[in-house]
């Protein structure tokens, strides 16, 4: 099949040119992120291939769909940036790659939780800087804290895992329950009750008009005093400003992010000789008891290894079929 990769990364070229050698598809990679400007750099192709800040709204894929196009293979497991019902309307089938690597996820999640109680980025400067005081660095053990984890799919499942294992009473809140995680020892509450118990809470939840800002000012207040936010699921889950009061009020003692909710103008980008125009993320990066990552908690080896495989093969699935298994529906 024609497809072009949009948004490409040097990095994305290097697995997907390894994994296309068993498909042979005709690729062309383009840098541009997709949106309804770039759209019609798709014309002649038979897919599109984009990633989480890609936006495949109604005017998009109305242009993808007028150039040709009728597959747009996401080579990620989020799909909150499709307009899924007017994919439907341009007859554009859309896949995605539900798990690559949960545990690349679920790890970056645990760093986050170790590095901001132990206080490593702030070690890490200060042994640089001959600074070898351990004022300030104090965390305390992780063992016999209760976590809530909201969120008990793939990558939540691992989460709880790793955090039993280090001796955490673990809480869990989802509409659907998952028994391996009842069986690993999580007990099922409702988001009041986790957010009331948890030293730690951590965000795996998908983002859906639900779910959107599920940790906004009445969350934050619900929190025990001190705890620690970890969220490296999608952005838009915490509303930052109410986030930004409650670190400011010591209700938050810990925040750890790999997604920001207008991440779009910031990440995978090297802006280091610009000015950042975003007050609300450069207010975040000023607390020390922060840690962002921009989105690269999916970022190792075998999960891009399994990304570009799992989506050449989707497209070969589709090619083959004019359906997919992990096709995705506007009632997915
Ligand atoms: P999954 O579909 O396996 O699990 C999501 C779980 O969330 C499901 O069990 C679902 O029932 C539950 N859920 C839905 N609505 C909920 C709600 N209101 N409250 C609590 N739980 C709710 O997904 P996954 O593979 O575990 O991934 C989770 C999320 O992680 C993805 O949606 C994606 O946004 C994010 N993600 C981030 C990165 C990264 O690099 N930072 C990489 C991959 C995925």
């Amino acid at each position: 099949m024609k497809i072009i990769v949009f948004g490409t990364k040097p990095y994305d070229r290097t697995y997907f040119d390894e994994a296309n050698e068993s498909f042979d598809h005709d690729i062309t990679y383009l840098e541009t992120r997709l949106d309804h400007r770039s759209a019609r750099l798709a014309e002649g192709a038979d897919a599109v291939c984009a990633f989480v800040n890609d936006t495949l709204d109604a005017a998009t894929l109305e242009h993808l769909s007028a150039a040709g196009v009728r597959l747009a293979a996401l080579r990620c497991a989020g799909y909150n940036n499709v307009d899924l019902e007017a994919a439907q309307k341009w007859n554009i089938t859309v896949v995605r790659v539900p798990a690559y690597s949960p545990y690349a996820v679920a790890e970056h999640t645990i760093a986050l939780v170790l590095a901001l109680n132990r206080k490593v980025h702030r070690a890490y400067n200060r042994i640089r800087e001959g600074n070898f005081a351990l004022d300030g660095l104090m965390g305390v053990d992780i063992n016999g804290l209760t976590a809530g984890v909201v969120g008990t799919g793939n990558i939540g499942t691992i989460v709880i895992r790793i955090l039993t294992g280090f001796g955490c009473r673990i809480l869990a809140c989802d509409p659907i329950p998952n028994s391996r995680c009842r069986e690993l020892g999580a007990t099922y509450v409702t988001i009041d009750h986790l957010l009331g118990e948890s030293d730690i809470v951590t965000l795996h939840c998908p983002l859906t008009p639900n779910t959107r800002h599920v940790i906004d000012e009445t969350a934050v207040a619900k929190m025990k005093d001190g705890v620690m936010l970890i969220n490296t699921s999608r952005g838009l889950l915490i509303d930052t400003r109410a986030v930004i009061a409650g670190l400011k009020s010591r209700k938050i003692g810990f925040l750890g992010l790999d997604v920001y909710e207008e991440e779009g103008d910031l990440f995978f980008e090297d802006l280091s000789n610009q000015v950042i125009q975003d007050d609300v993320f450069a207010r975040l990066t000023t607390f020390p008891n922060v840690i962002v990552t921009g989105h690269q908690a999916f970022f190792t080896r075998d999960a891009l290894r399994n990304i570009a495989q799992t989506t050449l093969q989707n497209i070969r699935e589709y090619e083959q079929t004019e359906n997919c298994a992990n096709r995705i529906t506007a009632a997915t």
